[in-house]
Formats: structure tokens, C-alpha cells, sequence
């Protein structure tokens, strides 16, 4: 687990080729995401490492229902009663309603790559055991609308990577959560580190997820927090207009 601090209230941590954010507000977090299933004691030290408790976390908001963001959710809602807040659309995905996710046949094509191979040796380890997992309690946020939970996160519909893929807003900090629909770096980019799309294959709508992120450019924000790669500072209009000219 690798943590970095990105202000006074924000800390963005990576596990299995994935990030989580903690984000507080006195002795409370909000988890933005929680990792792979098999991240969940990373979560935990995370929390450690600013000096809360698994209790402080008043709440978690996801971004997807991809499990490498979801995967420690599990940990918190069942031994705390932990609230789960997603957009609406994403909500039903994260109950399982319905499946968005790279095909095994798609991630077996990413062995073409050496690159490809340590990635999906990584991934089968993390996800296999938990395919089947379905998080059955999660709560519908409206977008635009502050959440009522620590840091005040505003819900930002970004649908296109999943159906109804939700980023959050920290108005006062102008820190953005972007998820997986704009990130700064992947194992299987060939992009190098800097913002961009993720590879098509993860993506369940390419052109929505690019007209999603036309979307944002009224967002008012100067620190990226993606869910991979590291964070990147600066308007977000230009980490936009970068990943939208770059493609993936
Ligand atoms: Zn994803």
C-alpha cells in the first residue's frame, strides 16, 4: 500500500493496481472506493496511517461497481453497518442486476503483451475468488447534490466506462474524484503516466464515456484524484482536454 497526501483533507492510496481515497473531515473519512477484495487490510492500514480507526469511516462513495474499486466495501458494511452511497444507475450494477465488465476471453487477449501477462496473473489472483460478489445495500445519491456525509462530496454523473459510473465533486478543496472514467496511468496503457482514457477493452461505452467528459469542463476543480494512477494537479479542463486529444 503506497499513500500519498494531496491536502490537508485528502489522501489518495494504492493497492493491487488501484487506488482508494480517504478523505476527512475531523476525526470522520469518507473511503472513495475501497480496492480488490484482497486489498481490504491495505484499506485498513491507510486508515491507520492518517490515525483513524475502521470506525471513523461514516461512509463510503463508489465511483463503479468494478471490483477492484467495491472489493472492500464488505469489510466495512458488515462489521460497522457502513452506509454505501452511488449514483443510481450504478447502484443496481453494484447489486448485480446486470454485468459491465472485461470478458475472461478479452482479459486473456491482453497476454499479447508481456506487459499484459504480469497484469492478468495479478488480477485473476485478485479477483477469482471473489467473481460472484454483490454488494446488496447501497444507496441511490443524486447527482449535484452535496452528500451528507464528511468532505461534503457533490455526485458527478460520468457514465461511459460503466452505464452509470459516478466521479464526486470536494467543491472547497477543487479536488475531483474521477474514478475510472479519467485516470493518469494504467499496467496496460501504452501512454506512459498523464491523464487519458483507460484501454478501450475496460470500457463498457467509449463515445459516451468522451461525452462525459466534454461534460466536465464546467467543473470547477485543480487536483485529479483518479482511480489509476497518480494525482494530478492543475484545471481539470486541461487534464480533459490531454486524455481526450491523447485517446487511449
Ligand atoms: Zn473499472
Amino acid at each position: 500500500m503506497q499513500l500519498t497526501r494531496v491536502d490537508d483533507h485528502v489522501h489518495l492510496a494504492t493497492g493491487t493496481n488501484v487506488n482508494w481515497a480517504l478523505v476527512t473531515e475531523g476525526d470522520s473519512v469518507t473511503l472513495v472506493d475501497a480496492g480488490y477484495p484482497n486489498d481490504a487490510g491495505a484499506v485498513l492500514e491507510s486508515l491507520a496511517a492518517i490515525g483513524r480507526r475502521p470506525g471513523s469511516v461514516a461512509a463510503i462513495v463508489l465511483t463503479h461497481a468494478h471490483l477492484d474499486h467495491m472489493g472492500g466495501i464488505p469489510t466495512f458494511t458488515s462489521r460497522y453497518g457502513t452506509p454505501v452511497y452511488t449514483g443510481a444507475e450504478e447502484a443496481r450494477h453494484a447489486r448485480r442486476e446486470y454485468l459491465q465488465q472485461i470478458t475472461p476471453g478479452e482479459m486473456l487477449g491482453q497476454c499479447r503483451h508481456p506487459r499484459g501477462v504480469k497484469w492478468v496473473a495479478q488480477t485473476l489472483r485478485a479477483v477469482l475468488p471473489h467473481a460472484r460478489m454483490a454488494l446488496s445495500e447501497v444507496n441511490t445519491a443524486p447527482f449535484d447534490v452535496a452528500l451528507d456525509v464528511p468532505g461534503r462530496l457533490v455526485p458527478v454523473s460520468v457514465p461511459g466506462h460503466t452505464s452509470g459510473h459516478t466521479g464526486y465533486l470536494m467543491p472547497e478543496a477543487g479536488v475531483f474524484f474521477s474514478g475510472d472514467a479519467l485516470v493518469t496511468g494504467h499496467p496496460l496503457s501504452t501512454l506512459g503516466e498523464g491523464p487519458q482514457l483507460l484501454p478501450g477493452v475496460f470500457n463498457t461505452d467509449e463515445a459516451r464515456m468522451r461525452t462525459s467528459l466534454e461534460s466536465l469542463r464546467d467543473v470547477r476543480a485543480d487536483t485529479l484524484v483518479p482511480g489509476h494512477g497518480p494525482v494530478a494537479r492543475g484545471p481539470l479542463a486541461d487534464h480533459l482536454d490531454a486524455a481526450l486529444r491523447r485517446g487511449a
